[in-house]
């Protein structure tokens, strides 16, 4: 393989050296194959190519300081899972299957995992989707469970806990109230791709989808959750829309430890002007934190309502600092694992 400088990688794609494919037919799971060929073949009948049977995952392998590999909180993430896929009424991998799988797919390409000094890590990629062939509307009795990876640095390239802004959106919603937001599916992101594409375009780097109903509380990024620290509280929104976040869930366990309240609950817009720290947080970077967010009328008008500030625009906030430093030092070997989050892969 060429060698490539782990310390550049963007979140963009990077081919590996193999994915790890298992499928449900008949009503039982077969044996995970691994394989160098990256095309799935699929019928053109598959749901998933119509009604949009998908759901996925995405967590990260380390290289640690002291060599060994570790997965993050995997146990989280076949869980989720598990809740996106009866969502969908589709079979889906057991715990330990899904576990399995992604320390498959880790060995598997193990010489494209970022070594420590890079501070880039391994992103796998599990999906799961419906594969029979369909044209009536109803759930897929077979599906595919596919696991893939991707070397990955920092998002977008931009250095670690670099300030970026965002904008509400006030014309364009992710998730409906009693809707699909909080299982992670592919159809989510499909609702949201254009108004990102169009905040994006405006200069953000963020875009904060409000609740769909009131358009009156804060939700979460399209792809990450929102948590702000204020006085000496960890305050993240409550939602039945918001995907649960399994870093912001580490975030708050990590928080109370710090002596922080932690305060899960509706946050109106207006209270973002008493937030001294405001972040997004996911698997991509662990926290963005924002410096500032504009209040649109619409993300394509060029009016701003309101602008709201947080802290110095060039520097991460402290305590978000901290828990960022406490949650990396974990995922890399750097801390002890109190928690019991890490599992380690071996080469073998
Ligand atoms: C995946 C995802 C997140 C972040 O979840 P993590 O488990 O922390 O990576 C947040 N919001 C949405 C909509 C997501 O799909």
């Amino acid at each position: 393989m060429e060698k490539i400088d782990y310390s550049k990688r963007s979140f963009a794609y990077y081919p590996t050296q193999a994915i790890v494919t298992a499928k449900y037919e008949g009503g039982a799971w077969g044996k995970p194959e691994i394989s160098a060929d990256f095309n799935l073949n699929i019928h053109s009948f598959a749901g998933v190519l119509h009604y949009a049977p998908a759901c996925f995952e995405g967590l990260k392998a380390f290289r640690g300081v002291d060599g060994t590999v570790r997965m993050f909180r995997p146990d989280e993430n076949a869980k989720r899972l598990m809740n996106s896929a009866e969502y969908l009424d589709m079979a889906y991998p057991s715990e330990e299957m899904f576990i399995e799988m992604c320390a498959m797919c880790v060995r598997a390409n193990w010489d494209c995992i970022p070594p420590y000094e890079s501070g880039a890590s391994l992103y796998l990629r599990p999906v799961l989707f419906g594969i029979n062939p369909q044209l009536g509307i109803r759930n897929s009795d077979d599906v595919a469970f596919v696991v893939m990876s991707s070397p990955v640095g920092t998002y977008s390239g931009a250095q670690a806990l670099k300030p970026g802004t965002a904008v509400l959106s006030r014309n364009y919603d992710r998730a409906a109230t009693y809707g699909s937001g909080r299982f992670k599916l592919g159809a989510n992101y499909a609702q949201s791709l254009h108004a990102y594409n169009l905040a994006h375009k405006m200069g953000y780097r963020e875009l904060l989808f409000l609740d769909t109903a009131t358009h009156s509380q804060i939700e979460e990024f399209g792809s990450s959750n929102f948590f702000a620290i204020k006085g000496g509280t960890y305050v993240t929104p409550d939602s039945c829309s918001i995907l649960p976040s399994i870093t912001n869930k580490s975030l708050r366990t990590i928080a109370a430890d710090m002596g922080l309240k932690v305060e899960t609950r509706r946050i109106p817009v207006e209270e973002l002007a008493e937030m001294d720290e405001a972040n997004s947080c996911g698997t991509a970077v662990v926290i963005t934190p924002l410096c500032s967010i504009d209040d649109k009328p619409a993300l394509e008008s060029s009016e701003i309502t309101r602008t709201y500030r947080f802290g110095d625009p060039n520097e991460c906030g402290p305590v978000s600092r901290k828990l960022y430093n406490t949650m990396i030092g974990i995922q890399k070997g750097l801390l002890p694992d109190r928690y019991g989050w890490c599992m380690v892969v071996d080469k073998k």
